[in-house]
């Protein structure tokens, strides 16, 4: 099936408008038509070839909402109209260990909606290799909002269940942007005492009204080291190699420091920072098929939303530039 959308076809070159064909659709996947696609820092890096895994042409997008328009054969459990969200996974082998005790999302063979020769939301129709990568949205999500927590939301909230954050602890969020504001108001929601840290205070009072409590600004003051042994969890969400022992420092014993952005440079910490108070540095990602929809169900209950500015699909350059300079407050949505 031949389909539209915004591709670069080099590194580091506007996106232009192409036409590329689907084939044929496979027994488990599925079509779904976009209406919306949110903008995450991982298109800029695959457009930008920033990590060297690029594989041209590159159709950004992989924070998908839509509706379904054609299911393979073996699809029973969408129905065509239904409203549907795809985020950075679209299918995995759904044999292996891990997808089969519900962890598609570190399947070795799991494949990434904007990665390899996969095709992105900024396009009019986007293929899911697997049905149950095409999550139903619940009805109290707004489709411009649903798009943003596909990646930015799953990525956030996926660590807090791996790691057993509870209501009596207290957390700090580094990075109050797209993944932190939302970050900020999933900790907030869950019952935890919420400090944002941000380089200025200039985000303040929006970080207090998602729900932090306290805001530490790093630049230029001595915030962050008079944090010293104060949260149990830490979660950065931020691109930039930080002082990675000045954070390890503000951790409780047995916290952790759980890194979901994704620094250049190789992090290093002295040995001491692990070993003395057993703290943690862990890794985070977009999580699996049954966390994602979770992070749907607790983001409709709790009425949580991401804060977002749109862009129609026409203007696709213009939102991904202002992602690539972070001018986004707090996320683009593209809008078809
Ligand atoms: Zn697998
Ligand atoms: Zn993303």
């Amino acid at each position: 099936m031949w389909t539209q959308g915004y591709a670069a076809k080099q590194a580091k070159v506007q996106l232009e408008q192409t036409s590329f064909d689907l084939g044929e659709l496979g027994p488990n996947e599925v079509d779904v038509r976009v209406t919306h696609c949110g903008v995450c820092h991982t298109d800029v890096a695959m457009v930008d070839n920033e990590w060297g895994i690029s594989q041209y042409p590159v159709v950004p997008g992989h924070e998908v909402v839509g509706v379904v328009e054609a299911v393979g054969s073996a699809v029973t459990e969408l129905a065509i109209g239904q409203r549907v969200g795809v985020g950075a996974l679209c299918g995995s082998c759904m044999h292996c260990e891990w997808c089969i005790g519900g962890r598609q999302h570190v399947c070795p063979q799991v494949r990434g909606t904007v990665m390899g020769e996969h095709k992105g939301g900024f396009a009019s129709v986007v293929r899911v290799d697997h049905s149950l990568f095409a999550h139903p949205i619940p009805d109290g999500i707004a489709s411009e909002h649903a798009g943003p927590l596909l990646c930015a939301g799953t990525t956030v909230f996926t660590p807090l269940l791996r790691h057993n954050v509870l209501p009596t602890d207290r957390v700090a969020v580094v990075g109050i942007r797209g993944l932190g504001h939302l970050a900020v108001q999933y900790l907030s929601k869950l019952g935890c005492e919420v400090t944002a840290i941000s380089s200025t205070h200039d985000k303040d009072e929006q970080a207090y009204g998602f729900g932090a409590k306290r805001f530490i600004a790093t630049r230029g003051t001595d915030e962050l080291q008079r944090a010293t042994a104060q949260f149990d969890f830490v979660l950065s969400t931020v691109s930039a190699d930080l002082p990675w022992d000045l954070y390890m420092a503000t951790l409780r014993p047995q916290g952790k420091l759980c890194i979901v952005g994704i620094p250049a440079n190789p992090i290093s910490v002295v040995s001491w920072n692990l070993i003395g108070g057993e703290r943690s540095l862990v890794g985070g990602q977009p999580g699996s098929i049954v966390e994602t929809r979770r992070m749907l169900e607790f983001t409709a209950r709790h009425g949580i939303k991401p804060m977002i500015e749109t862009f129609p699909m026409s203007e696709a350059n213009a939102a991904l530039d202002h992602t690539r300079q972070g001018k986004a407050r707090f996320r683009s949505v593209l809008v078809a």
